[in-house]
């Protein structure tokens, strides 16, 4: 494993941390107050090609490869989890249907989706009943007499769905088949039938719109069926082992703003005649956040670098997962910790982190999945 960037790393990280200092930082409380989703960000993070980190550059991708996705990811986290959320869904959506779609579907879609057009993409699997049991999901989908398919059925807690111009949504094309029956499907924004309901009032990412999304018999064509009938689990099952590489990222952001929050504010806060730098308590608190932060940094660039060199990357995903968003948790309650009552207030960008932190051990999979996957696979591959 590299541990040094190669050049194009290195350039893609510099363009996300630009972009992150300059333009997210400085809104990054205001948008956490105002829960005003980022549109024209996103339009910028289109234009510097960070929709599409791992895109082939035939696609309109920035083809820089997972490593340099989760430098990127890692950069813009730092500075606004809210704003991240989205980019990683869309860097998925579009990574997905690289992988899954047939040419059509990758020229049609691909391009629109990282490149302004759509704004975001969002991920349909989960649903009011189906979390971590994602093979149970109600929505149906029926074939029409003509080709085609008609989409019925409740989705929950859709990252950006209610601007999204694409989701993929999973499912059920076969009622008995259990996970085997499952399929997924490219519905594009203004579908008849598409709609999205009211965004949830969430503890944290509150500059990230999350909704349920409706699909009221909504019609799609043959052509909106990515791979084939009942290869939708696996679609999702591979979808999230890539995805937990951007949510250990987006943690380790999290965590290294605030690990930076809580260094210059124990070098800056007097008390007892001194820095509280100084107190060895402060100091131990420091070092198990600097500690955990670079452990949970390497895990998820080993994970990262296991995918780019085409490796089994799904236990190293998982591994990466649960340490960064458990270490990040932590990080940031000692953040607040640190910086005593004001800590507790909107005034220091920590109590932000905080919030923002908690749903890293939630979504794409939460922690007990990611044990129970870890678990299996070391169980699998252990003798
Ligand atoms: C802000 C936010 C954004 C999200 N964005 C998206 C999105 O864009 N697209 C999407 O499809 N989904 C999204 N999700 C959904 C997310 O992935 C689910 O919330 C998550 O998978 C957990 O499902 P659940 O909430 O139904 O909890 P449940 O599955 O009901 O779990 C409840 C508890 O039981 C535990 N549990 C369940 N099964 C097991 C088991 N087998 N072993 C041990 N413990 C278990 C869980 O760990 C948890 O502690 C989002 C969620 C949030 C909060």
């Amino acid at each position: 494993m590299q541990l040094d960037p190669t050049d194009e790393q290195a350039m893609i990280v510099r363009t996300a941390r630009e972009f992150a200092t300059r333009v997210l930082a400085p809104r990054a409380a205001a948008r956490d107050q105002s829960e005003q989703f980022p549109v024209e960000e996103l339009g910028e993070l289109a234009r510097l090609g960070l929709l599409g980190v791992n895109v082939p550059a035939a696609y309109g991708g920035a083809q820089a490869g997972p490593v340099a996705y989760a430098l990127a990811m890692m950069e813009l986290a730092r500075a606004d989890a809210s704003v991240t959320v989205a980019v990683t869904v869309t860097n998925m959506a579009a990574e997905l249907i690289c992988q899954w779609g047939n040419e059509a579907q990758r020229e049609r879609w691909v391009g629109k989706l990282i490149g302004g057009p759509y704004v975001v993409g969002s991920f349909a699997l989960s649903e009011p009943h189906a979390g971590s049991d994602a093979g149970s999901l109600h929505t149906l989908a029926t074939r029409l007499p003509g080709g085609g398919y008609r989409l019925r059925g409740t989705k929950q807690w859709i990252t950006s769905g209610s601007h999204a111009g694409l989701f993929v949504v999973w499912a059920k094309t076969d009622l008995a088949a259990g996970q085997r029956g499952l399929s997924a499907f490219v519905v594009e924004k203004g579908t008849p039938g598409l709609s999205a309901g009211k965004p949830e009032d969430k503890m944290g990412l509150r500059g990230s719109s999350t909704v349920q999304l409706l699909l009221d018999d909504v019609e799609v064509g043959p052509d909106a069926l990515l791979g084939r009938e009942g290869d939708g689990f696996r679609i999702a099952m591979t979808a999230l082992d890539g995805g937990r590489i951007g949510i250990a990222s987006q943690a380790v952001g999290i965590a290294t703003a605030a690990l930076e929050a809580s260094t210059r504010y124990a070098k800056e806060r007097v008390q007892f005649g001194a820095p509280i730098a100084n107190l060895q308590a402060i100091q131990l608190m420091l070092a198990d956040m600097a500690t955990w932060r670079d452990a949970a940094r390497l895990l998820t660039l080993r994970a990262a670098w296991l995918k780019e060199s085409g490796q089994s990357y799904t236990l190293a995903a998982s591994i990466a997962k649960l340490v960064a968003s458990e270490k990040c948790s932590k990080i940031c309650d000692m953040a607040v910790q640190i910086h005593g009552g004001y800590g507790y207030t909107r005034e220091f960008p920590v109590e932000r982190y905080l919030r923002d932190a908690r749903v890293t051990r939630i979504y794409e999979g939460t922690s007990e999945i990611q044990r129970v996957v870890i678990a299996r696979e070391v169980l699998r591959d252990m003798t």
